[in-house]
């Protein structure tokens, strides 16, 4: 079944990548994704197609990694029989938990964060994904894949991911997908189907602007990396729909690059998302 499981996992990251594009660019054009989730959907035997969709139509999640033993959706042990099961690939197998489609991945980068203490406030808005530390305000890049990689590394650096390698591999497939830079001069990178932490936030100013599409005209300036744990997949959508809607203006783009410092850069990102992201 290893060849069906491939086109599944394949068929929904269109599936997302699809529904990124609609909240991070409104009136994109989709024609091309719509095509390939057409052709990739007439490989897929029909029943297993229509499990698949059943599921889709409850949650964005359909088919899961297992990761460690976990289901990494819901978070269940999974008994071990099960996992090699899962590994063997005969059938596909669902978590008993959250009826998922599972299928067996390698380790990737891990999510690293640490877990707010107690005592400390409680974080609202943007502080609960980002952090200062995370601020770039002049990208040292003059490409997609170099920008990429320091981000990656600035992530790695200050204790947010594990390996800076893996997680620019997994961002860099993405990008191959279909290109994650938007008008506006805006880009949303991302790592999805992270192993534990949080959904983090990175952000990078590339003040000359780059080619971050290599087939498109547009000049990216404001790149916003995410690295997203599986289970916030869909609190993402609306962080990403939420970030599309304060940055489309350009008044707000502007306090972005004036900031000449990683403090004013935090500052700025603050102010900017205040009303929105909460
Ligand atoms: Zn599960």
């Amino acid at each position: 079944m290893q060849p069906v499981i491939n086109l599944l996992v394949q068929l929904q990251e269109l599936i997302i990548a699809r529904a990124q594009q609609e909240a991070g660019m409104p009136g994109a054009q989709l024609d091309q994704l719509d095509s390939s989730i057409a052709s990739l959907k007439k490989e897929i035997p029909s029943e297993v197609g229509l499990q698949f969709s059943r599921l889709l139509q409850k949650g964005p999640l359909a088919i899961v990694p297992v990761v460690n033993g976990v289901c990494t959706a819901c978070g269940m042990s999974l008994p071990v029989s099960l996992v090699h099961q899962v590994h063997a690939a005969e059938k596909i197998y669902q978590c008993p938990a959250c009826a998922r489609l599972l299928f067996h991945r390698a380790s990737s980068a891990r999510n690293t964060r640490k877990a707010p203490r107690r005592s400390d406030p409680p974080k609202v808005g943007i502080e609960r994904f980002s952090a200062e530390p995370l601020m770039i305000p002049a990208l040292k890049g003059t490409d997609r894949d170099s920008i990429l990689a320091e981000m990656c590394q600035k992530l790695a650096d200050e204790g947010f991911v594990d390996d800076a390698g893996k997680l620019l591999e997994s961002a860099l497939k993405r990008e191959a997908i279909i290109s994650t830079a938007v008008e506006n001069g805006l880009a949303f990178p991302h790592v999805r189907s992270i192993e534990g932490g949080a959904l983090t936030l990175a952000l990078g100013i590339a003040p000359k602007g780059i080619k971050f599409d290599p087939a498109g005209k547009a000049n990216t300036r404001v790149v916003f990396f995410m690295v997203i744990p599986t289970a916030a997949s869909a609190f993402y959508l609306k962080l990403l729909s939420g970030l599309a809607q304060v940055f489309q203006k350009e008044e707000n783009r502007d306090k972005l690059l004036e900031a000449d410092s990683t403090e004013k850069l935090w500052k700025a990102l603050m102010k900017t998302t205040r009303l929105v992201i909460q």
